[in-house]
């Protein structure tokens, strides 16, 4: 049945492979069921392939599409202001409306610059505390991905547990060939969730650390909340050793409320990143930050540049966003309450069809994986994922029209609906079945 499901992308995907590199624009994209897959359009939370089928999407194009496909708010405000002009190489007012707005939305925001994408954001912000504190490293954790750029493109996967090494001294495992070797000995890397561990490291070598920059919940390897007192004890060994705690929210931002995780768990971080969910699928992120760090670039000690950065289409986007998802005040605890209830469905299923699934994470996002653990705490325990299972669990989805993300991972959007969660626990629970 699946073959004969997506035969029309399949002949898509062998003209593509002449001219596009692999057939895609992303590495991520291959890695769809059966291949690469070829949409025609998107409209709330539903999206339809070439070959007629129809998804419910629970992959929002891997975060971006809060308020689902094709918002209607959201079109119209980037039509009327693209009318007036696309990009100045210059200042526009709506700009200056954004940051202010973001400024009162997300705790640590006194400064910010806007940028297109989250990897270019993360390398501002090391090169921001790289400036102010005159050491060159920065401390990061395994599993977390912060873009695809040389220094974070280690320690993100392994061909096996023995090659992460101990846990005091991880081998970071490069994700790519062609990276630079100074750009290994640009961080520390250590297992998440222990602070520890985190302690003993830098009171070892802060003198060379810059940074720590850490996902607030680690959504690229498992939806992983934090310990109780981890983040805590970032902040407090940050403060202990002047370096900058960076969050990347580039997930977590807009998806655990407006202010991001560090309003949701009251921990403010010198410099943070938002991209992905601010702005309905345009290219826009921000790097903001407490004046003290920002004024790195607010002196031009710390160049920050781009052509495209903050283009009408994409502010207007970002604008028209943060306005549909403040228009209801209950949005965020239907996201939760839905998302709590998609989490609930798929673990009861699971249970009733014997399979070890293990659902994790805060309902606007959370994990699914096959493992015989209760809860995971950093990415070597993810290594216990049964990943042929799931793959078969996530194919199983897909081939019946619900969408998730390759992983493991499903987002929950404003559009959703109660019907449609209940659909997909019906759908998941015929899947479980039939493994
Ligand atoms: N940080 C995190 C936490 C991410 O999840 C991602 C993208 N998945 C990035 C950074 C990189 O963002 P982008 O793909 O927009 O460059």
């Amino acid at each position: 049945m699946a073959i004969d499901r997506y035969q029309a992308s399949a002949r898509l995907l062998d003209r593509a492979k002449q001219v596009l590199a692999s057939g895609v624009s992303s590495e991520f994209r291959k890695y769809n069921h059966p291949h690469a897959i070829f949409y025609t359009h998107g409209r709330g939370s539903r999206i339809y392939d070439v070959d007629g089928n129809e998804y419910l999407d629970f992959t929002l194009s891997q975060g971006p599409l809060i308020v689902g496909h094709s918002h209607p708010s959201v079109l119209d405000a980037i039509q009327a202001y693209s009318e007036q002009g696309q990009l100045f190489a210059g200042q526009h007012l709506k700009e200056i409306e954004l940051a202010e707005k973001l400024c009162e939305l997300i705790p640590s925001a006194q400064l910010m610059r806007f940028c297109l994408d989250g990897s270019e954001a993360v390398q501002t912000a090391f090169r921001v505390a790289r400036a102010k504190t005159g050491r060159p490293k920065f401390l990061r954790f395994e599993g977390h991905y912060h873009g695809w750029l040389d220094n974070v493109a280690w320690g993100i996967s392994t061909p096996s547990a023995e090659a992460l090494g101990s846990r005091e001294h991880p081998q970071a495992y490069p994700w790519s060939g062609g990276l630079s070797a100074h750009s290994r000995e640009e961080f520390i890397i250590l297992p998440w969730n222990d602070i520890e561990l985190v302690r003993q490291t830098v009171a070892q070598h802060h003198a060379e650390l810059a940074a720590i920059i850490t996902e607030p919940v680690m959504c690229n390897n498992g939806c992983i909340p934090p310990e109780a007192g981890f983040l805590e004890g970032l902040r407090e060994i940050c403060d202990a050793y002047g370096m900058a705690l960076i969050f990347d929210e580039v997930i977590t931002g807009f998806r655990l409320g407006l202010g991001g995780a560090q309003r949701y768990f009251g921990i403010t971080p010198d410099l943070s990143i938002f991209a992905k969910a601010i702005a309905s699928g345009y290219p826009i992120s921000a790097i903001v930050g407490k004046r003290e760090w920002m004024e790195e670039i607010e002196t031009a000690r710390v160049i920050h540049a781009g052509t495209m950065n903050a283009g009408n289409p994409t502010v207007a986007a970002a604008l028209a966003t943060i306005q549909v998802l403040e228009q209801d005040p209950l949005t965020y605890d239907r996201m939760f309450r839905l998302g709590r209830k998609l989490m609930n469905g798929l673990q009861e299923a699971a249970q009733k069809a014997d399979r070890p699934l293990l659902v994790q994470g805060m309902g606007p996002m959370f994990n699914t994986a096959f493992t015989s653990l209760t809860r995971v705490r950093d990415y070597r325990d993810t290594l216990s994922n049964d990943k042929a299972l799931l793959n078969a669990f996530i194919a199983g989805l897909h081939d019946r029209g619900v969408r998730v993300i390759g992983r493991g991972l499903w987002y929950i959007s404003a559009v959703h609906t109660e019907e449609e969660i209940d659909q997909a626990i019906a759908v998941a629970t015929e899947v479980l079945a039939s493994l």
